[in-house]
């Protein structure tokens, strides 16, 4: 695949983040004005609810894009999607003839607020990378040894959709529980190991109904696109709460997502195979095309008041060991009806070298190895006043299709009578 020329002369320069090839969905605001639907094109931002108002961009009887979230869209399934996917083509192609109707609706991304794209129904987190698998086992239990059902099922929790926040919201390090190893009780305060997770979110564009497990080609046509999704996390807490069963306090302070949903459509060219299985999974989780993409990400950590970020992480997300079709499949397969909306992140995504850990735990070695920012600083885990952003891209010939930053500011932990 090759670069899509837009009348859009910015969206043609091969590093932009947004050429006419991707197509994302955000929700943005102006100054003044209300939130609605956008897609970003180049260095702007295309008002879509106002074209179907103008009657610029017919989808169906009634309008889709009406709601600041792309929700009525998605659950309209991918016929309509395709539809708006080809209309806004014909609007913003090179050589467009309605060019100049489509120009009043269009407004700098520079001044744009972007908001959650969609509403987010329910948020379930897996743990599907193997080397963070093996690292975490390593570095919690002494062993890189898998669990032993991790190489059968795309092990997962429910987490909490209303803890899904957009790029750019400010983090308050959580309270919790902790109790160090050598206490005989536990103390509530700010965690002490707050860490991220590089992970991709898949989202769910058609329902499934209650009772009826999917297979791996429905799972995979049911998926409306992508965001980059960073899964806040505080390992002290975690480590205290999660036995026997799992994540709960340390996961649920906050779950960033980039500002806009990147397109299964937009994806396509870069697809490609999980690796290769170390045991042969169980047939109802084989796949019949290749599902995951190749997707370069990377982790940039900026301290207060530095002037430049630090790139602490790059790796891809074909290391996943599952891709999000499986998880969706399994996801389903006892009879859990999946909804529009539905989020699923990937689990850490980590590479087999030390450059390509997705968490500070794993680059740090639990605080036994810090490392060194390009200010001379170091690092085990987030302090007061860092930022952390995840950055995402595929690059095809002669253009990169790009999601945006998902980025979060820590901020001190918020008082509280019960800490001293
Ligand atoms: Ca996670």
């Amino acid at each position: 695949m090759t670069l899509i020329r837009s009348w859009v002369e910015t969206a043609n320069d091969p590093d932009c983040p947004f050429p006419l090839n991707n197509l994302p969905y955000g929700v943005f605001s102006t100054a003044g004005t209300k939130p609605r639907c956008g897609v970003a094109i180049g260095d702007q931002v295309l008002d879509v609810t106002a074209l179907e108002r103008a009657g610029l961009l017919h989808l169906g009887d009634t309008p889709l894009l009406d709601r600041a979230a792309w929700n009525p869209l998605m659950a309209a399934g991918p016929v309509v999607w395709n539809r708006l996917r080809t209309i806004l083509f014909g609007h913003l192609a090179e050589g467009a003839g309605t060019r100049d109707q489509i120009e009043a609706h269009l407004h700098p991304l520079s001044a744009a607020t972007l908001h959650l794209p969609f509403n987010v129904t329910e948020y379930t987190d897996f743990y599907a990378g193997r080397q963070h698998a093996e690292n975490m086992g390593s570095i919690m239990r002494g062993s890189p040894d898998l669990p032993a059902n991790w190489l059968h099922i795309p092990i997962g929790y429910n987490g909490r959709a209303s803890s899904v926040v957009v790029s750019g919201t400010p983090i308050h390090r959580p309270l919790g529980q902790t109790k160090s190893p050598d206490a005989d009780a536990p103390t509530l305060g700010p965690t002490k190991r707050l860490d991220i997770e590089l992970e991709m979110g898949a989202i769910v564009g058609t329902s499934s109904p209650f009772g009826a497990p999917i297979t791996t080609e429905t799972a995979d046509a049911m998926i409306f696109g992508y965001v980059l999704l960073n899964d806040w996390s505080a390992r002290d807490i975690q480590g205290w709460e999660y036995q026997p069963l799992g994540p709960f306090q340390g996961k649920a302070f906050g779950t960033s997502i980039s500002p806009w949903i990147v397109t299964a459509a937009a994806l396509e060219p870069f697809r490609t195979s999980v690796p290769e299985r170390v045991k042969p999974l169980l047939p109802y989780l084989t796949e019949s095309k290749p599902g995951l993409y190749d997707i370069s990400l990377q982790v940039l950590m900026q301290p207060e008041g530095a002037k430049t970020a630090t790139v602490v992480s790059e790796t891809n997300y074909s290391r996943m060991y599952y891709s999000a079709a499986q998880q969706l499949t399994h996801h389903a397969l006892g009879g859990c009806g999946m909804r529009t909306g539905d989020l699923l992140g990937s689990g850490t995504i980590s590479g087999p070298n030390k450059s390509e850990y997705g968490s500070l735990m794993e680059m740090s070695w639990a605080g036994r190895e810090p490392f060194t920012l390009d200010t001379g600083e170091t690092r085990s885990f987030i302090e007061d006043g860092d930022t952390l952003t995840l950055r995402g891209a595929a690059k095809g010939s002669g253009y990169t299709i790009g999601f945006g930053d998902c980025t979060g500011k820590i901020l001190p932990a918020k008082r509280n009578p019960f800490v001293g």
